[in-house]
């Protein structure tokens, strides 16, 4: 079954779009069909992807504010392995006109909902704040992946977007739950990071996924060559690292399949 995720954190510079980036790559790699739904106006997960912004001639934006089909507006990312549902500064004002539209805040839930059958995942890399496009985002998924990087403030953000997501569940999307929470830029010698990363333990238990995201020059460099690391240095840390979250995502999701087809048969 398809599963749409969230990756969000109204922090900018967490490491949101690439952990989308690389974990779209990530997935592809163990034969995954994956969507990334840019939906951030900066257009950077278009651009890492391979896809200059400013030359789409149809983009989310046109999904949203309902002038195009979304099968019309994807691309192919640039290592043609996954597909790519691009945005540019356009998406700015569709926040705007969306304002005065019906179910504005179900737009791309209903677009998703007609291309959901082709892929194995979805993923949704979210703009920082918690806006109209936000709430988009997280009326369309399953579940949200926080990317954060463990630091002192990035706690007391949490609280917001835990918050926010708490609202978005009781009044938009009873589904919709935390998936997991990503440390990135994770620097295991930082006391700090130690503090933090045991307090995000003690919270989240499970949802925090093992996996930690090295900070990695590669991961870096990687949007300067439009490309997902995997593409170009597979060897990596950074590689090695989405690598081991796509599979760790893969094999939660294989065990609550099977938890749920145990209880189906009780
Ligand atoms: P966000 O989407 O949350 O704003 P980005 O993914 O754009 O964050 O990351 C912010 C900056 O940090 C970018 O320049 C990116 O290349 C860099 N970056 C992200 N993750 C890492 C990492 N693990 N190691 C090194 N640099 C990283
Ligand atoms: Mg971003």
């Amino acid at each position: 079954m398809t599963k749409i995720y969230a990756i969000a954190n109204q922090k900018g510079g967490v490491g949101k779009t690439t952990t989308c980036v690389n974990l779209a790559a990530s997935l592809v790699a163990t034969k995954k069909r994956v969507l990334l739904v840019d939906l951030d106006p900066q257009g950077n997960a278009t651009m890492g992807s391979g896809v200059n912004k400013n030359d789409v001639e149809k983009s989310i934006y046109d999904v949203l504010t309902e002038r195009e089909s979304i099968t019309d507006c994807l691309v192919l990312s640039e290592s043609g392995k996954y597909q790519v549902l691009p945005a540019n500064g356009d998406l700015t004002a569709a926040e705007v006109e969306m304002l005065a539209l019906d179910n504005k805040e179900r737009r791309l839930q209903n677009a998703l909902h007609q291309v959901r059958d082709q892929f194995d995942y979805i993923l949704i890399d979210c703009p920082p704040s918690l806006n109209m496009l936000t709430l988009n985002a997280l009326t369309a998924c399953d579940g949200v992946i926080i990317a954060m990087q463990c630091e002192y403030y990035a706690l007391e953000g949490l609280s917001a977007l835990v918050g926010t997501i708490n609202q978005i569940q009781k009044l938009l999307n009873p589904n919709l739950k935390i998936e997991g929470l990503l440390r990135t830029m994770y620097d295991p010698r930082n006391s700090l990071t130690n503090d933090v990363s045991a307090q995000l333990q003690q919270h989240f238990g499970d949802r925090l996924y093992r996996t930690c995201i090295p900070r990695n020059v590669r991961l870096a460099e990687a949007p300067s060559f439009g490309m997902p690391v995997l593409a170009f240095d597979r060897q990596s840390k950074g590689a090695i690292a989405y690598l081991a979250l796509a599979g760790e995502i893969l094999r939660r999701n294989e065990s609550s399949g099977k938890t749920a087809a145990a209880a189906e048969t009780i």
